[in-house]
């Protein structure tokens, strides 16, 4: 018989939740299952009745950008009883259900293998009483679970993101930024408080991401060794304001705690820094915010490929294993056990809990640990000392390229960074033209300050690629500036100068520095890097407009052509239209062909005749040079008749702008360190031939390619990787993009004969 399966929400909410209700609903329906959503999470399962409902194709849509849950989540105690969870066995054997995805916390998904593990016997005793037929229990012997964490804390082992986390971050930053403007203003210190319960990730991250002064979490309680912490954070946010700082904001996690296992409250703080700098100091406490509202674009993402992948575990699922985690592990969805995810992540919060900090740093993986690192360094007022007889490096840095948001923060990581160690940094303006006509000028520690939330380019760029006599004064700067390295971060204009500048070193010796591409394109083009920084923001900006665009086109039958930028490369157009939930995207890496036009027209037509309202196609602005954005508008506007009308919406620079996203900061700043510390290993090494590389992550690595073998692996037309790993996510988009499937059978009779 066909496979029928349950999906809740369970514990607390976290905004993707819906995005991954729809894609386990329409991922079932597509492999042929059927699906049942259980209300109220647990509470539902119990209770039966309407609470538990057959979903189909449409009841999923136009949630995708929703926050919360739509079928409610609640926390339920009587799940917690071996009566309660015979009762929910009871309501899903009624049902013929024998397979679940539970999107919950680490609680709702002990729950779920509890009752995996106590199914067969549950049932017997069901069969016992008389309750179900032997029949229908002999037919559901096992019961099959895949979980997927929601929450927005982000503090489940074994995957490096849970859903929610991303958008928790956004509101945080968000505030933090608006609160650092008015904290500014009057010179003001703040206490902000964020959620995360044991988990410091939140805070971390944030504090990264806004340049925050000083962060307090779980895991890594402060400890100085000759002064207590409050002295120590005063001094530093003291000397900070001395050397002309305006704001100061300390984040407080919710579950901080000092050596000692005391909480550290956000009251507490508030009063030792009172005390300490002798002012005013305001507390925020964020609260509720930062669970609510839409998704971000990577939430949206995250959720939809998670739930996909669950659904294909549950189907494929032995129930006698163990119940499956799925989580994202280096950019790659991953099938995990589930139990022991819940015990490792138990572990840490038992570690915290009894003091070994060291332990729970461990567990929180190599990525948190060297962010917090990062950060520790990065919230310093004032550089180190050099340190004596270490060479005094000259650091040139500049942008190259479009405007990228995050320039800015790689920038600030990198002077800062640097400045710590010792190095002189030169600010290079406007890209390759500061080098050709010697605009530059030497980085002071404060010259950085608050750049951290700035979006755009404030050391300038351009798409500058030096040639011919160029190449003469780039070298004449380098030396007049004894410069011993530079650091483009940039796009494509700014790699292929770095290229030319390896190819002429034979020529011009003083090109024979090292020189590293930190990838920053909106793009997300670039060889040897997985991300670009800036391409999450354009990401997220083209997802609120187009949710605003489908609002507009809801409301009067209409369908959408958004044309979104990306040059040759599609990832901006089908990674939005994942999270907008697109029918239909174009780009240049598959082609358009009228064949497929024709059928995309058919499929439309299909849609408005069964009650759909509107269309939304996104075009890769560069897809096909002749089946433009007009014409394809064009096109479906004719053929559609009086069914549907067709408008345009190109969606331009804005694209480019805007205050950068968490994300793109953080990547900022982490490949800015990187870069500073290998350098200092080049220059300690001293090889022959100086490198020229492109760095970025690629499969969970931080990795430095050299810019010819980057070269090499880069279409050299099209000016994109010839292996993109967002292309295998295609599959996904498309599925979840048609139209629903069980109405394939009917006849539809066009509104007018298609071509
Ligand atoms: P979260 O899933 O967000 O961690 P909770 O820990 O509150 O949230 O769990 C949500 C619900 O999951 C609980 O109200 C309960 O119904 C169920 N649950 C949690 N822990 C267990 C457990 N150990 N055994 C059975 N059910 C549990």
């Amino acid at each position: 018989m066909t496979k029928r399966l349950g999906v809740l929400t369970s514990g607390g909410d976290a905004p993707g939740m819906n995005a991954a209700l729809r894609a386990v609903v329409r991922a079932a329906l597509d492999r042929g299952a059927e699906i049942y959503a259980i209300y109220e999470g647990y509470r539902g399962m119990i209770a039966g009745g309407d609470q538990i409902r057959p979903m189909t194709w449409n009841s999923v849509g136009g949630i995708l950008q929703r926050g919360g849950t739509v079928i409610g989540t609640a926390r339920c105690p009587d799940f917690q009883t071996r009566d309660g969870r015979k009762q929910a066995v009871r309501n899903l054997l009624e049902r013929e259900i024998d397979g679940l995805v539970v999107i919950g916390g680490d609680g709702s998904l002990t729950g779920a293998n509890l009752l995996r593990q106590e199914w067969a016997e549950l049932v017997a005793e069901l069969v016992d009483e008389g309750a179900v037929s032997a029949d229908l229990a002999e037919r559901h012997r096992a019961l099959s679970i895949a979980g997927l964490v929601g929450s927005i804390d982000n503090d489940m082992y074994g995957t490096d993101m849970t859903i929610g986390a991303d958008t928790a971050l956004h509101r945080i930053t968000d505030a933090v930024d608006a609160i650092t403007s008015t904290a500014a203003s009057h010179q003001r210190a703040f206490v902000v408080e964020v959620m995360g319960r044991r988990c410091g990730y939140l805070a971390v991250m944030s504090a990264i991401a806004t340049g925050a002064e000083w962060v307090l979490i779980p895991e890594s309680p402060p400890d100085f060794e000759h002064e207590d912490w409050q002295a120590r954070m005063c001094e530093v946010l003291r000397s900070g304001l001395k050397m002309g700082r305006r704001d100061n904001i300390v984040i407080v996690a919710e579950g901080a705690q000092d050596r000692h296992g005391n909480p550290i409250t956000s009251e507490y703080v508030r009063q030792a820094l009172e005390d300490g700098l002798g002012e005013d100091v305001r507390i925020t406490v964020l609260g509720h915010v930062q669970r609510g509202g839409s998704p971000t674009a990577y939430d949206r993402i995250l959720s939809t490929i998670m739930g996909v992948e669950a659904v294909d575990a549950v189907l494929s699922a032995d129930p006698a294993t163990d119940s499956l985690m799925i989580g994202i592990q280096n950019n790659k969805v991953v099938r995990l056990p589930l139990m022991e995810c819940v015990k490792k992540t138990l572990e840490i919060n038992a570690a915290i809990k009894s003091g070994d900090y060291d332990k729970a740093m461990q567990l929180r993986g190599r990525s948190f640990r060297t962010a917090f690192e990062i950060l520790r360094t990065l919230t310093r007022a004032a550089p180190h000392a050099p340190t004596p007889g270490q060479k005094r490096l000259r650091i040139g840095v500049m942008n190259a390229s479009g405007p990228a948001p995050g320039m800015n923060a790689a920038v600030r990581a990198a002077v800062r960074l640097a400045a710590d160690r010792g190095h002189v940094l030169l600010g290079i303006r406007r890209g390759f033209r500061g080098l050709i006509n010697d605009d530059l000028f030497e980085f002071e520690w404060m010259g950085v300050n608050g750049w951290a939330p700035m979006g755009g380019s404030e050391l300038g760029t351009s798409r500058k690629v030096p040639d011919g006599k160029d190449y003469y004064a780039v070298a004449r700067t380098l030396e007049e500036h004894r410069i011993d390295a530079l650091v483009i971060v940039g796009g494509w204009s700014g790699y292929e100068a770095a290229l030319r500048l390896y190819q002429e070193r034979d020529n011009y010796p003083a090109f024979n520095i090292p020189i590293i591409c930190i990838p920053a394109s909106i793009n997300n083009n670039l060889p040897g890097a997985q991300h670009s920084i800036g391409a999450d923001t354009a990401l997220n900006s083209i997802t609120e407009v187009v949710d605003k665009i489908k609002q507009s086109a809801v409301a009067s039958n209409r369908c959408f052509v958004v044309e979104v930028m990306g040059r040759y490369c599609g990832y901006l157009a089908l990674m939005s239209a994942i999270a907008t939930g697109a029918e239909r995207v174009y780009l240049h890496e598959e082609g358009v062909r009228l064949a497929d036009l024709q059928q995309d027209i058919q499929q439309l037509i299909k849609g408005f005749n069964h009650g759909k309202r509107l269309g939304l196609l996104i075009r890769s602005e560069g897809a096909n040079p002749l089946y433009t954005t007009q014409f394809l508008a064009a096109l479906f506007e004719e053929e559609s008749g009086d069914l549907f009308n067709v408008r345009i919406s190109v969606l331009g620079h804005l694209q480019q702008g805007g205050d950068p996203a968490p994300f793109d900061r953080i990547l900022a700043v982490r490949l800015a360190a990187r870069a500073v510390e290998r350098l200092e290993e080049w220059h300690a090494e001293q090889p022959d031939e100086a490198p020229i590389v492109c760095m970025g992550y690629q499969h969970g690595e931080l990795t430095f390619t050299p810019i010819d073998e980057a070269m090499r692996m880069t279409d050299p037309v099209y000016h994109r990787p010839k292996k993109q790993w967002w292309m295998d996510l295609r599959p996904v988009a498309r599925m979840l993009a048609q139209p629903d499937p069980s109405i394939d059978g009917v006849e539809d009779e066009p509104a007018v004969q298609p071509l």
